[in-house]
């Protein structure tokens, strides 16, 4: 029997996981449960990282009843895969160095006319004469995607089809350190998924990602991507927006079966935990809109349904 595919959850461990982290990890769990797969936790350390928060992320996760199979993965101890991705890149011709420093590009992208938000392509065309002066200047040098196309198109469980815009994007940083969309499409190729659910602030960046595994030879995994909470501003959830953590509706008395069961609800789910979640997971029903929390209405909304 072909081993079943996999579905995963993928945190940066810059702080504490809000409630609409655990709400899209609830969702990626119950994406990849209901439908047979296993389930899989990858730490997305590549970027800021506080210390403790990792451990903190997995014991909220298994505190709303998730589960996972294998042990936890680490993009900081898988350096080396990145770079021989970005090796056979390299040795098609499909890189090249930039120097432009992000200022230089929000200017590019801001000139009239030019694409939105995507690179220019300023460095493509540098002579070796150029690029030598500005390495003798100690400019540090990313390395970008030689990309062919300008637009790729995905299909995406709750949105659709789905084209968006393809750029140079960038592969290693000026700091050596791979860039997250390379890492991440590198890893779920590596790890077997072929089901990526996550927040919907994702999708603009999936064509790119998507694209970049069919450069690289790797099948395409399955989309979902998931409506946001947002505050009462419609802003995305932070820190400052009240008792957003599931320490902070502890500290006020609330269980995290309460809190699972307000996420729950929030999803059109009667659920009050993650497993009844599970019974009851319907892809078809999920709210297509962000959820609005305002102030801590979380805790009301977990004590009265
Ligand atoms: N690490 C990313 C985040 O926490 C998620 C990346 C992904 O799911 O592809 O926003």
């Amino acid at each position: 029997m072909p081993e079943p595919g996999a579905g995963r959850y993928a945190p940066s461990p810059s702080g504490d996981l809000h409630v609409g982290n655990l709400r899209t990890a609830l969702l990626a769990w119950a994406f990849a449960r209901s439908t047979g797969r296993r389930f899989l936790i990858r730490v997305e350390d590549l970027d800021r990282v506080r210390p403790g928060a990792e451990q903190r992320q997995l014991d909220d996760l298994a505190a709303i009843g998730l589960d996972w199979d294998e042990p936890v993965v680490r993009q900081s101890e898988r350096l080396p895969i990145y770079q021989a991705a970005i090796d056979r890149l390299t040795a098609a011709g499909l890189t090249y160095e930039c120097f432009c420093t992000r200022r230089e590009i929000q200017q590019a992208a801001t000139a009239p006319h030019g694409p939105m938000g995507a690179y220019p392509g300023t460095c493509r065309t540098l002579t070796e004469e150029a690029r030598t002066r500005f390495r003798e200047q100690g400019r540090p040098a990313a390395l970008r995607l030689r990309s062919a196309a300008t637009e790729f198109e995905i299909v995406d469980e709750l949105h659709g089809r789905y084209r968006g815009p393809v750029d140079d994007v960038v592969l290693r940083r000026g700091d050596g350190i791979p860039a997250y969309n390379l890492a991440v499409v590198v890893d779920d190729a590596a790890q077997g998924i072929d089901q990526v659910v996550r927040g919907d602030d994702l999708l603009p960046s999936t064509p790119r990602q998507a694209y970049l595994a069919s450069l690289l030879g790797l099948s395409v995994p399955h989309y979902a991507h998931v409506p946001l909470v947002l505050n009462a501003q419609g802003q995305r959830l932070a820190k400052r927006d009240g008792a957003v953590t599931l320490a902070d509706q502890r500290a006020l008395g609330a269980t995290p079966e309460q809190v699972v069961t307000a996420l729950a609800h929030s999803l059109g789910n009667p659920a009050t935990s993650a497993a009844e979640l599970l019974d009851r997971f319907d892809p078809a029903r999920l709210p297509r809109e962000p959820w609005i929390l305002d102030g801590n209405g979380l805790l009301q909304r977990s004590r009265c349904p």
